[in-house]
């Protein structure tokens, strides 16, 4: 039995009229903290059926129709699901066969006690899906419901504890392929469409639910027993057969792994994967399909061992994801740093021994340290557990501090509890919790009782409060390095920080945290730092030479010259082109071009740019052309090309592009054309339009086509144009592929630009609560570093801190980002020489 629409749109308007007297009742917007403890204790066994007809086209609606059973063990309050969309979107609401009253509000559905039952009820919802969190494209379409999105697409109990089964049925265009996380069971046609009906999945958190169709190439291989299906749109057959064995050996290899560390067979159903272009993250771990971001796991030919150790991360991430979060979830979102954390802690561990080439020490302290000091050290740093008052602020969660900075907290107790006891605790953990859900403090809870250390002062002041500790030489003899007044009174960091020291005539030379290890700000003095410099990697000399130290001392040095505790840019520029001639470790190599390039274009005058242009260029020309490693090769081709200014090296960056000059060995892919175009474009030297034009006639694969062709008017000469492509983004309509508006803003940020780009940076910020509403988790933040990245002026961050002051309110998460985004700005304003 099915009402029509219009009747539906009459009840539910009457509904709302007659509910007015009642607003006390409506639970708020998104799922606040009460309602998610509510429901947990008052519904449990749920289990979703559901339908959808995707139709061809990406402007026509979803039709649905779900089931949702479940046990109601109280009736003393009115049930409410959770629908993000238009309230018209409802069309009925059955219980047992039976149309009920219902009320359509504040993203609930709500239903009173008279149209339900204690124990068992079955609930029937004829719906139109709403697209926000569904991708549409005009070939294909994907689930992106991570933390409370799967609202905005049908109704539901959206929160991460009321785990439940979903048995998904896609009616999807003829020729389209689909994927969720359960297995297919089969395969039908009716009228013209081709109908997937996908077996009911495990118990699993509503975040995890997700489906994928569209017009996708399939692959499937067995390795070791292990039957993977691989889905993906890249054109270029050669580039997908050239990885494709690759990404399924990863993905077997992390998974036998984790069935051994843990003792738990992998614990769901089937294992897929969908590659997706431009995909909002590397990686999301549905259960039994994962969806990655394409260009994170088809590599090009001359990849860096850099970009085949992130590959080999992201795939042991996501896979090690399938127990840590999947199997065991958080119980309510503030806890989500953790399944990361584990994520990150058990990849790294995967991944070692699959490049015994590379320094794995040294990996771990440039993958993490930097970015996690990046926020660390601004105003607008947070601890790593953060209260959560309702999920639709969750997103905000997310960043460095989750990504980088507790998997360095995570080691630090490995190391101090040791490595058996860890995974003993691990095991135990995920064994108890299994398809359910729980807490850091449940972790800290089996660690404390086999243990006797105190693990919870040590995860009270690391995980649960913000900012790093900052050591200054001392004169104690014992510990040379002490900690310095700490913001937060009472406050102490449990760690021990080490040091090298060396003899030099009659002074002594210290090096604070020689092997990385502890966190935080150590200063050197400036004798120390140059000794550093004119030594650097000198061969025979035990300390030296090692790379860790090395890495160690770089990042100290610029910890050191950011808070105006070092040598002056102009020094640390000279530093870093003697050095990098010394220095033939990729990692390191990466390392020392980022703070090349972030001198270069922040902290150095236009004045001083112009003494050094040849130099800069000459150094990163010269490498580019001399080494032999062709992953370094490409990261001297990205340096050069983004520090070239002069006209020579625009000839050099033309020939590249229009392949009149060949680099032995350094093989251009199609998007490293791209970019070389849009470098050459900002550089204004030539024919822009001829240039964009020829690159974009050139360009194959459509997804790349259609990006270049999104992206192009943020490149004009034209700052009318500009202004139209920055007005444009006003619209969300205009934001749906955030990564085509990334590029976008990095191109109207660009330095070379940021004069003209002052007058976006307000609206840019008065636009992003409303970026919040409609964006993805991780828009915001890279919404305000994109817009901020290429401005180093005071003028800049004034138009921050009197937006700021402007908003004394403003939400406290949003603010952070601000203050994160402004942090390196405002320091290059007043560290500019
Ligand atoms: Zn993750």
């Amino acid at each position: 039995m099915k009402i029509s629409c219009w009747l539906a749109l009459i009840i539910v308007f009457l509904f709302q009229l007659t509910c007015t007297d009642h607003k006390s009742k409506i639970p708020e917007k998104g799922v606040s903290y009460q309602l998610n403890e509510r429901r947990k204790k008052t519904i449990d066994s749920i289990r979703y059926n559901i339908q959808l007809d995707i139709p061809g086209k990406k402007n026509e609606s979803i039709k649905g129709i779900e089931t949702i059973s479940f046990n109601l063990n109280a009736l003393d309050s009115a049930l409410v699901l959770d629908f993000n969309s238009d309230s018209t979107h409802i069309i009925s609401v059955q219980s047992e066969g039976e149309e009920i009253e219902f009320e359509v509000a504040n993203q609930h559905i709500v239903i009173g006690p008279g149209g339900l039952k204690k124990g068992h009820n079955t609930l029937t919802i004829g719906f139109i899906a709403g697209n926000l969190s569904l991708n549409r494209s005009d070939e294909y379409l994907y689930t992106l419901f991570v933390t409370d999105r799967a609202s905005t697409c049908f109704p539901l109990f959206d929160q991460p504890n009321l785990k439940a089964t979903y048995s998904l049925t896609l009616s999807i265009p003829d020729g389209w392929e689909a994927v969720s996380n359960g297995s297919l069971k089969s395969k039908t046609s009716r009228s013209g469409k081709c109908v997937f009906q996908f077996a009911e999945t495990k118990p699993i958190s509503s975040y995890l639910f997700a489906f994928a169709a569209g017009k996708f190439f399939k692959t499937e291989k067995t390795v070791k027993g292990r039957p993977m299906t691989m889905y993906y749109r890249e054109t270029d057959a050669a580039k997908v057969n050239r990885n494709k064995d690759e990404i399924f050996n990863l993905h077997a290899k992390s998974l036998s792994w984790l069935e051994n560390y843990t003792s738990i067979p992998y614990p769901f159903e089937k294992f897929d994967f969908v590659l997706i272009p431009s995909f909002q993250y590397g990686g999301m771990e549905h259960p039994g399909s994962i969806f990655y971001n394409e260009s994170a796991l088809f590599l090009d030919e001359n990849a860096s061992v850099n970009e085949k150790m992130a590959r080999a991360s992201v795939i042991a991430h996501e896979s090690a994801h399938m127990w840590f979060g999947d199997l065991v979830t958080m119980d309510w979102f503030n806890d989500v740093w953790l399944k990361e954390v584990f994520a990150n802690f058990m990849a790294a561990k995967i991944v070692h021994p699959s490049f015994p080439e590379i320094n794995h020490e040294l990996r771990f302290l440039l993958a993490h340290y930097p970015s996690a000091y990046e926020v660390d050290r601004t105003a607008g740093t947070n601890p790593i557990l953060q209260d959560l008052g309702n999920l639709k602020n969750a997103g905000t969660l997310y960043g460095a501090i989750i990504y980088m900075k507790a998997p360095i907290v995570m080691r630090q107790l490995e190391r101090k509890i040791g490595g058996k006891l860890m995974r003993e605790s691990l095991g135990e953990y995920l064994k108890n919790y299994a398809y359910s859900n729980a807490r850091w403090d449940d972790l800290i809870g089996i660690i404390d009782k086999k243990t006797p250390l105190d693990i919870a002062d040590w995860s009270n002041v690391w995980v649960k409060t913000p900012g790093m500790p900052e050591y200054t030489l001392s004169n104690e003899p014992k510990t040379k390095y002490s900690q310095k007044q700490d913001s937060v009174s009472n406050r102490t960091w449990q760690q021990t920080v080490g040091y090298k020291d060396v003899k030099l005539g009659q002074k002594r030379l210290y090096f604070p945290n020689p092997d990385g290890i502890a966190y935080g700000y150590f200063q050197m003095d400036s004798a120390s730092t140059s000794y550093f410099f004119r030594n650097y990697n000198k061969a025979g000399d035990s300390v030296l030479s090692k790379p860790v130290f090395r890495g160690a001392m770089l990042v100290n040095v610029w910890e050191g010259f950011l808070r105006g505790d070092g040598p002056d840019a102009e020094e640390f520029l000279k530093d870093v082109l003697l050095t990098l001639p010394k220095e033939k470790d990729p990692l390191l190599t990466d390392y020392l071009l980022g703070r090349l390039q972030s001198l270069w274009w922040s902290f150095l005058s236009d004045e001083k740019r112009n003494k050094y242009q040849s130099e800069v260029e000459k150094v990163t020309w010269n490498l580019l052309n001399e080494t032999t490693d062709k992953g370094i090769k490409k990261s001297y081709f990205r340096a050069f090309k983004r520090v070239a200014l002069s006209d020579d090296a625009y000839q050099k960056m033309e020939s590249l592009w229009n392949k009149t000059l060949v680099v032995k060995d350094l093989t251009l892919s199609e998007e490293d054309k791209i970019s070389l175009a849009y470098d050459l474009a900002i550089r204004g030297k030539g024919d822009v339009k001829a240039i964009l034009q020829t690159q974009l006639d050139s360009t194959k694969n459509p997804d790349r086509k259609a990006r270049m062709q999104f992206v192009i008017p943020s490149l004009s000469q034209d700052e009318a144009e500009r202004d139209a492509f920055f007005e444009s983004l006003k619209k969300p309509e205009n934001r749906e592929k955030e990564a085509w508006v990334l590029d976008g803003l990095s191109n109207l940020h660009h330095p070379l630009r940021s004069g003209s780009a002052i007058k976006y940076l307000r609206p840019s910020l008065d636009l992003l609560q409303e970026i919040q509403l409609t964006g993805d988790i991780f828009f915001p933040t890279r919404w305000t570093n994109t817009t901020f990245s290429g401005h180093s002026s005071a003028e800049a961050t004034h138009i921050a801190a009197k937006f700021l002051h402007e908003h004394p309110g403003y939400p406290y998460f949003l603010r952070n980002k601000v203050l994160q985004a402004i942090d390196m700005p405002q320091r290059a304003a007043r560290l500019k020489r």
